[in-house]
This record gives C-alpha cells, sequence and structure tokens, in this order.
C-alpha cells in the first residue's frame, strides 16, 4: 500500500518532486490510528509536512481506513525502520542514506533548485538527431534549431509551438534544451504548465514566492510545455504572466507550446495571447503519409530489426493520428520480434497489433460523414444530396465523398447512391479532386485531415 501511495504522490508531484523529496520517507510504526513516518533531517521533516502532509494522511487514509492521522519524524539511530521506496532505478542513484538525527544540519534555505531540476527532466531520446523532419514539422523544427543556435534572437522571442497531440511539440522542446545545454554555460528551464501551477501553489504555501520568483527569472532559457493548461487557472496565468515579462524584458528567451495557436486559446487572458503571438509562432502539422514512413523507417534502423517496407505502409496507413502511437506499436512489433527471434511479417503485424488496429478500425458510416462535414462547413444535411452545384456546397460535399472512399469500404457507386443518386464517375472526380487541393492548398489539407481524425476517433 505504501508502494501504491508513492507512486500515487509520483504521478501527482512529478518526478522530479517526488525524488528531491518523497524518496526520502522512510516508513515507520503504525500505533492504532496513526502511522509514523520518519525524515533524515528536520528541515526534510518540515517541509514535507507543510507540502505534502494532508495529502498523505489522505492518501493513507483511502489506503488503509483506520489510519487517521499521519506523523512525521526524525529519525534517530535505531528506529525500526523499512527503506525508503524507489520507484525506479534513477532514484535508486539519489537514494538518501538515513543520516538520522541529524538536527543540526544546515537546511538548504531554497526548495527545490529551479536549474538542476530542469537539466534532471530532459529526456535524453528527445534530440533534434532523432527528430524526423517532413513537410508538416520542417517549419517549426527550423524554429526550434534556430532558437538553439542564438537564443533571444530577434522575431523568435517567444517561439510558441503548437500543434495537435503526439506531434512532436515536446520532442522538439527537450531538443532544444539538449543542445543548449551541450554548447553549455546557458541555464535552461523546462517545465510541463503543469508543473509550473504545482510549484507556484507550494511557493504560496511555504511562503517562498520571492524565492519561486528569483529562481525562474534567473534562467536565460525559460520552456513551459502544454501552456493549454493553464486555461482557468487564472491566478496562474498571471504569475507567468509577469514572469514572461520580466524574462523578456531582461532578454531571455522564451519557448511555450500549447495544442491550439495564441488566438485560439479562447481561455487565456488577453494580454497574455498577444504577448505569446509576438515572436514566432510555428504550426506542426498533422503527419502525412510520407512523414509517418520516414518516423518508421528511421525508428525501425534505430532499433536494428528488420521490418519489411509492406509493414511499416501498413502502419503508416492504419495509424494516423499521432506519432506516439505509431511508434508504439512498432516497439511491440520489435520487442515480439525479439522475443520470439521471428522476422516481422504483415501477417505477424496483424496478428500482434491486433488490439491497437481493432480501436482503428472502427467503421464510419456515409450518414457520420455527411453529417460532421456538414456541420463543418456550415451547409446543410440535405444540400449532400441535392442538386445545388455552387462552390459553397459543392466543395464540402466532394470532400464527404473523399472520406466516405477513405474511411469506408463502400464502393464508388455505393457511395454515389448516398449522395442523391449521383454517378460514380462524379464519386470518382470528387476524389481525385480533393486530393490534389490537398497536395497545394496545405490549410484545405489540414481541415480534410482534422475531418477525418474527428471521425476516426
Ligand atoms: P507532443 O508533445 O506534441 O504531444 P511528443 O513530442 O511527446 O508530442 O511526441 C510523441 C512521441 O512521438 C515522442 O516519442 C516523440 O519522440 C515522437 N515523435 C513525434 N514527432 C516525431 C518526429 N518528427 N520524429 C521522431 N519522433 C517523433
Ligand atoms: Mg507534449
Amino acid at each position: 500500500s505504501w508502494l501504491r501511495i508513492c507512486s500515487k504522490l509520483k504521478g501527482e508531484v512529478g518526478e522530479v518532486e517526488y525524488r528531491t523529496w518523497l524518496t526520502k520517507i522512510a516508513l515507520g510504526p503504525i500505533d492504532g490510528d496513526e502511522i509514523t513516518l520518519l525524515l533524515p533531517t528536520r528541515f526534510l521533516r518540515d517541509w514535507v509536512r507543510s507540502q505534502y502532509g494532508d495529502r498523505l494522511s489522505e492518501l493513507w487514509n483511502q489506503e488503509i481506513s483506520s489510519i487517521r492521522r499521519v506523523e512525521l519524524q526524525v529519525a534517530r539511530p535505531g528506529d525500526p525502520v523499512a527503506p525508503p521506496i524507489m520507484l525506479d532505478e534513477q532514484v535508486s542513484s539519489t537514494a538518501p542514506t538515513m543520516a538520522a538525527g541529524n538536527d543540526t544540519e544546515e537546511a538548504p534555505r531554497n526548495p527545490p533548485e529551479v536549474k538542476s531540476d530542469i537539466v534532471a527532466s530532459l529526456d535524453t531520446r528527445f534530440t533534434f538527431d532523432t527528430f524526423v523532419v517532413g513537410k508538416p514539422n520542417e517549419f517549426a523544427y527550423a524554429c526550434a534549431r534556430r532558437v538553439a543556435e542564438k537564443p533571444s534572437s530577434v522575431g523568435f522571442n517567444p517561439l510558441f509551438l503548437y500543434g495537435g497531440v503526439g506531434l512532436g511539440k515536446t520532442h522538439l522542446m527537450h531538443a532544444i534544451g539538449a543542445e543548449l545545454l551541450q554548447r553549455g554555460n546557458v541555464s535552461v528551464a523546462y517545465m510541463s504548465a503543469e508543473k509550473f501551477m504545482y510549484r507556484f501553489i507550494a511557493a504560496i504555501r511555504s511562503q517562498s514566492t520571492m524565492e519561486f520568483k528569483e529562481q525562474l527569472r534567473s534562467v536565460d532559457v525559460l520552456m513551459i510545455d502544454d501552456l493549454q493548461f493553464l486555461i482557468g487557472k487564472d491566478n496562474t496565468q498571471e504569475e507567468f504572466f509577469h514572469t514572461f515579462n520580466a524574462l523578456v524584458d531582461a532578454g531571455r528567451q522564451i519557448v511555450v507550446s500549447a495544442d491550439k495557436s495564441p488566438s485560439d486559446l479562447s481561455g487565456l487572458e488577453d494580454r497574455l495571447r498577444t504577448r505569446l503571438g509576438c515572436g514566432m509562432v510555428a504550426d506542426i502539422h498533422a503527419t502525412t503519409f510520407e512523414l509517418r514512413i520516414s518516423i518508421l523507417e528511421a525508428k525501425a534502423a534505430a532499433s536494428g530489426v528488420v521490418v519489411p517496407a509492406k509493414v511499416l505502409e501498413f502502419l503508416a496507413h492504419k495509424i494516423t493520428s499521432n506519432v506516439r502511437e505509431l511508434e508504439g506499436a512498432l516497439n511491440r512489433l520489435i520487442a515480439h520480434a525479439n522475443l520470439f527471434g521471428r522476422p516481422v511479417t504483415l501477417e505477424a503485424t496483424q496478428d500482434v497489433l491486433h488490439d491497437i488496429l481493432k480501436a482503428h478500425d472502427r467503421r464510419v458510416t456515409i450518414e457520420e460523414i455527411q453529417k460532421k462535414v456538414a456541420e463543418h462547413w456550415n451547409i446543410r444535411l440535405t444540400d449532400m444530396s441535392s442538386a445545388r452545384r455552387a462552390r459553397a456546397v459543392a466543395r464540402p460535399r466532394q470532400v464527404a465523398m473523399y472520406l466516405a472512399k477513405q474511411l469506408t469500404s463502400r464502393s464508388l457507386p455505393e457511395i454515389g447512391r448516398k449522395f442523391g443518386n449521383r454517378d460514380h464517375t462524379t464519386v470518382m472526380h470528387a476524389v481525385s479532386r480533393v486530393a490534389e487541393l490537398m497536395e497545394r492548398d496545405a490549410a484545405f489539407a489540414e481541415d480534410v485531415e482534422l475531418m477525418r481524425r474527428m471521425l476516426e476517433s
């Protein structure tokens, strides 16, 4: 149960916070309705008590309902303690020595050191080298590289990266961090907006907002991931706005990511949105088939397992929404091949990925497609089958036919019948016309991809 509490806490407070404070807790005795938790120093005890005391009581109570109180004590030599729990490899390298009863130790004045955190929390797999560049992400990639090479250049501050889930925003931010650190002599802070909020609240609670502000404002590059999290969190937004201004005024670089463009983040304060849009705004578009293939090729090559082109194509066709899922599917294939020492074949793929593929195979109906497309382009549903030929009506109708062909197994004549008894050649024409337009017009292509994603999910 302690293990479960630990993993819950870790999920709530994040890896770094957890490692810094909570791995130092050891389990003491349970006495009636009270459990004792032991910490190596008085400072740690006070810190854990003020930051996590209530939460620890709650969690213990959920685990063992007879426990009503959590007592935090400084460990004394000879205390019967269960060792602290490590949830992963990394943690054990910083395992606390139970320097029991060290009450005289001078407590560090500041809570977690932002700079060192940040370095620690960069994922080393996410570098520019491992990022596969293609049409949909080349602009964002170029901007990220530029910022990593020359932080705070005019026109690139802030750098605002946005795009759908799993398209590489976090990857690019970590890559910027890694590159900057490699070049040395800069301090980089990376954290999710959620973490930012958590730290801000913790600082308020422990009356150390000044330290919090100072720490943040002392970095050369501040990166905040998934800013949409701050929607509706007005106080944290306000704090971020001030931090943002202070840093930009001092010539420091800011990098921010979100799932939408600044102007579409309607829950954010206007003045913040305005400032966010002031530098470089780079959109990561939905992946194309070509990019998905390139990413799969790169990852397969890195794994050392031979994956036939047919299998890669199959995956790139089936899993279109998000690179993370694509990667997950490939990893599973590779693990399977390694485990059983069998070559990867199309047949094996369908077998191993059975559940994933099924989820992506959800059949949409032509009616659903017509409805969604009509809503999206703001036309009447009846116009899907009407004879009207005005562009405003005909174009969405063509898109619906195109999607019907892509997403259902209906034949051209069948599709035609559902669109006011049109001829199969009309459908064929619509399909090729839409494909052609998607080639030429990126915004239109994105619209259609968006529809497809909505229909598929
Ligand atoms: P986001 O933050 O936009 O939701 P991530 O950066 O977490 O997405 O990316 C999800 C996964 O997909 C990560 O494992 C990342 O390495 C991988 N990924 C995304 N885009 C690419 C790319 N262009 N090349 C290589 N890997 C990618
Ligand atoms: Mg992310």
